[in-house]
C-alpha cells in the first residue's frame, strides 16, 4: 500500500442530512420489510464502503475486500432475491450514493451478467456460474463495446464467432471491459460468421488466447478498471453460447434494464453531492457566518435537491412501468439521459460550492464531480439515449 498519500482518518464524516437527501421521502413507498432492509443496506455502505471509496479512488485500486464485502451483504443478489423494483432501484442508489465505481461494477454484475444468464443462459451456465456469483465468488465482464465502435455497436460489432466442429473460435477485440482484469469470465457478444447475427458466449479469461489490459490514466471511476481484451483465435465449447442471446434483440432487453439501473445510479450520485454540500455549506464558516446562511449559496443547494427530487420521483415512476412490463427502451433512455444530465449539473455546482476543497478526492466533491462524467457516458451517452426517445415520439429514426 501506498503510504505517502495523507488521507483523512475517516474522509467523509456522516452528513448530519443524510436522510433529507430523498427529500420527498420516495422511500416510504416501500412497505415496511423493505424499508427496514433499504436502511439496514444504506448503515453497511455509509459505515463500511463511503468512507473508504476515496482513497482506492485516488489510488486507481481495486478493493477486493470490499466487493467481498459487498457479497457478503446482498449486493451481488439484487436481481435474484425477491423484492420491489422500487426497493431494488434505492439500493441501487445507495450504492451510487457510497461510490460510483463499486457501484458501476455491482450494478453490471446484476443487471448484464446476472441478469444477463437468468435472461439467456442455459440451466448448465446457471448451475456453473450463479451460486459463485451471487455472493461475488466469482466475478463476469459484460464485453460489448469495441475500440472501433461504440455507439454504433449494434450494426458494426467485428468480434467474429465461427463454429469449428464441437467448438466456437472467437477472434476479436474489446474496450472499456469493467473488472475484466480480474474476472473469472467474460460474457462477449461475437458476430457468426455463419449467419451474421451478434450472438452472445461465455469465454473463461484463463482460456488460451485471451488477454486483458487495464487502461491507463482514467480521471473518472478510478477505483473499478477498465480493459482492452484481445480474443486472439480462443476455442471454446458450443455449450458456452448463450441459447438465448442468439440475435442483438437478446442484448437490447440487457440494455434497457441497465440503462433503468444507471439512471438510479445517477439519483444516488445527486444524493451524495447533496449529503456533501449539506454538510459543507452548514460547517464551513466564512466572513463569520456558515456558508448555508448566505443567498447565493442556498440557491444552489435548493437546485442539486430539486434536480435529486426530480431523478428519484422520476425513477419511482420508472419502477412502476418496470413492475407493470411496460418498460420500453425509450422510457429507460429517457431517465438514463435527463437523470444523468442533472447529476453532472449538480456535481458542478456542488463542486464550486466546496472552493478549493471541490476538487478534492478526499472530500468526496472532487470524485463525485469527476465520476458523473463517465455515468454520463456508458450505456450509451446523452445523444444516443436522445435519439432513442426522439425516433419514439417522432417516428423518424436520426440513426444513419
Ligand atoms: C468508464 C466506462 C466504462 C465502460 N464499461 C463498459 C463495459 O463494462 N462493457 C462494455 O461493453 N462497454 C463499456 N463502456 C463503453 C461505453 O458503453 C461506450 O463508451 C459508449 O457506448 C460510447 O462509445 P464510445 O466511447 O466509443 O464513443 P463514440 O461512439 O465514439 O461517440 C463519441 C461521441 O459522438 C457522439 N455520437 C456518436 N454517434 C452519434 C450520432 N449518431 N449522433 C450524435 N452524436 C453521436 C457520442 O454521443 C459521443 O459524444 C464503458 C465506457 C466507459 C467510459
Amino acid at each position: 500500500m501506498n503510504t505517502a498519500l495523507n488521507f483523512h482518518a475517516n474522509p467523509v464524516e456522516p452528513a448530519p442530512a443524510l436522510a433529507t437527501a430523498d427529500f420527498f421521502d420516495v422511500a416510504s413507498q416501500l412497505p415496511e420489510h423493505e424499508r427496514q432492509k433499504l436502511a439496514d443496506m444504506r448503515a453497511f455502505l455509509t459505515q463500511n464502503i463511503r468512507p473508504h471509496a476515496a482513497e482506492y479512488w485516488t489510488r486507481d485500486e481495486f478493493p477486493h475486500h470490499l466487493l467481498r464485502a459487498l457479497g457478503d451483504h446482498g449486493f451481488g443478489e439484487i436481481e435474484l432475491e425477491p423484492g420491489s423494483r422500487l426497493f431494488k432501484g434505492l439500493v441501487y442508489a445507495e450504492l451510487a450514493r457510497a461510490d460510483l465505481s463499486l457501484s458501476t461494477l455491482v450494478g453490471i454484475h446484476n443487471e448484464l451478467i446476472v441478469g444477463g444468464l437468468m435472461e439467456a443462459g442455459s440451466p448448465e451456465q446457471q448451475a456453473r456460474w450463479i451460486p459463485l456469483l451471487r455472493t461475488f465468488r466469482a466475478v463476469g465482464s459484460f464485453a460489448l463495446t469495441e475500440p472501433e465502435h461504440g455507439s454504433d455497436i449494434a450494426k458494426g460489432l467485428c468480434t467474429t464467432a465461427t463454429r469449428e466442429g464441437d467448438e466456437w473460435v472467437i477472434n476479436g477485440f474489446k474496450r472499456w471491459i469493467g473488472g475484466a482484469t480480474f474476472a473469472d469470465f467474460l460474457l462477449v457478444f461475437a458476430r457468426d460468421t455463419a449467419d451474421h447475427e451478434v450472438k452472445g458466449f461465455l469465454v473463461e479469461t484463463n482460456r488460451p488466447g485471451v488477454s486483458a489490459h487495464k487502461i491507463q490514466h482514467k480521471t473518472a471511476l478510478r477505483i473499478i478498471p477498465n480493459a482492452d481484451i484481445t480474443l486472439d483465435q480462443v476455442r471454446i465449447p458450443l455449450a458456452n453460447a448463450l441459447p438465448g442471446a442468439a440475435n442483438f434483440s437478446a442484448t437490447n432487453v440487457l440494455l434497457r434494464n441497465s440503462r433503468a439501473w444507471v439512471g438510479w445510479e445517477a439519483a444516488g450520485a445527486q444524493m451524495a453531492t447533496f449529503d456533501v454540500v449539506h454538510h459543507y455549506a452548514t460547517t464551513r464558516e466564512q466572513f463569520g457566518h456558515p456558508l448555508a446562511e448566505f443567498q447565493l449559496v442556498q440557491q444552489p443547494i435548493a437546485k442539486i435537491l430539486g434536480n435529486a427530487t426530480a431523478s428519484l420521483a422520476m425513477m419511482a415512476q420508472l419502477a412502476r412501468l418496470q413492475e407493470e412490463g411496460r418498460l420500453q427502451m425509450e422510457h429507460a433512455a429517457l431517465v438514463k439521459a435527463s437523470t444523468t444530465t442533472l447529476a453532472r449539473e449538480s456535481a458542478q455546482l456542488g463542486r464550486g460550492l466546496l472552493g478549493g476543497n471541490g476538487i478534492l478526492a478526499d472530500r468526496e466533491m472532487g470524485k463525485i464531480f469527476a465520476d458523473v462524467e463517465a455515468i454520463y457516458t456508458y450505456e450509451g451517452t446523452y445523444e444516443v439515449n436522445s435519439l432513442i426517445v426522439g425516433r419514439a415520439v417522432t417516428g423518424a429514426s436520426a440513426f444513419v
